[in-house]
């Protein structure tokens, strides 16, 4: 049994009288695939992004690594730099080449020296399949390539674990296989990955579990195959029968 990578209990979130997340229970274990589904406005950007702490959480426990955090008094951006996130839209730097995207964040935040961040850049865009597009500009890349550096970019920082929030859903269709197949590369690697998707196919194939939300709460969750073929909740079922 591997160890828990992050846990929440009993986590409660509202904008102002809207009450988003509701006594959610989670936990991702190393190397662990979970996948968030579940229609729009369910909850999951913000269960997500309290994940990292981009959203501050109102209250219940977020333990990362085996540590609750405190988000009064522990060092939130220690905690968020082993935790990459890759969004629907992907906020490269435009006056930056690819390579440069790439090393912005060891250079500047981590204080990595250059020539390091350099060959670790250079590694990553190999990795992704981006090795010959390091000294273009953004504007120049198609989307499911700005999505790869922007998967590249999140790993430079050597994170423990990775959040993706719809990262396909922006893309034309023909674009959404490859950034998919880079993220099932990582996965098979032993990232600890949680990812919010309407890609069904995804979660099957490269999912340990499925995470389904449904208005603020966790409805059921499950092994992607058992959940897809044998949903125990209506709701599940409900769901599942309008996007499968
Ligand atoms: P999902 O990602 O499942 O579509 P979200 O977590 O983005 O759902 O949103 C859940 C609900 O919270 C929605 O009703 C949304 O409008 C609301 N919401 C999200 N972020 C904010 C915010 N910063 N301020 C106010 N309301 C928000
Ligand atoms: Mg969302």
């Amino acid at each position: 049994m591997s160890q828990e990578m992050i846990k929440v209990e009993k986590l409660n979130k509202s904008f102002g009288d809207l009450h988003v997340l509701k006594d959610i229970d989670m936990s991702v274990r190393e190397s662990e695939v979970v996948c968030l589904i579940g229609a729009s406005g369910s909850g999951k950007s913000t269960l997500l992004r309290c994940l990292n702490f981009l959203e501050l959480k109102d209250n219940g426990k977020v333990v990362f690594e085996g540590e609750e955090v405190n988000q009064d008094t522990h060092d939130l951006n220690k905690i968020r730099q082993k935790v990459g996130m890759v969004f629907q839209h992907f906020y490269l730097f435009p006056h930056m080449t690819v390579l440069e995207n790439v090393m912005e964040a060891p250079v500047h935040v981590k204080r990595v020296p250059k020539a390091e961040a350099r060959k670790n850049a250079k590694e990553l865009l190999k990795k992704v399949g981006l090795a010959e597009k390091e000294d273009v500009y953004p504007s120049k890349l198609s989307g499911g390539q700005k999505q790869r550096v922007a998967i590249a970019r999140a790993l430079a920082m050597k994170p423990d674990i990775m959040l993706f929030d719809e990262p396909t859903s922006a893309l034309d269709p023909e674009l959404v296989g490859e950034v998919l197949a880079t993220m099932k590369e990582l996965a098979l690697e032993g990232m600890t990955m949680v990812v919010v998707t309407h890609e069904m196919g995804f979660a099957r194939e490269v999912g340990d579990r499925v995470v389904y939300m449904h208005d603020g709460k966790i409805v059921e969750e499950g092994y992607p195959k058992e959940m897809f073929t044998n949903p125990k909740q209506q709701r599940t079922k409900e769901f599942l029968d309008s996007v499968l």
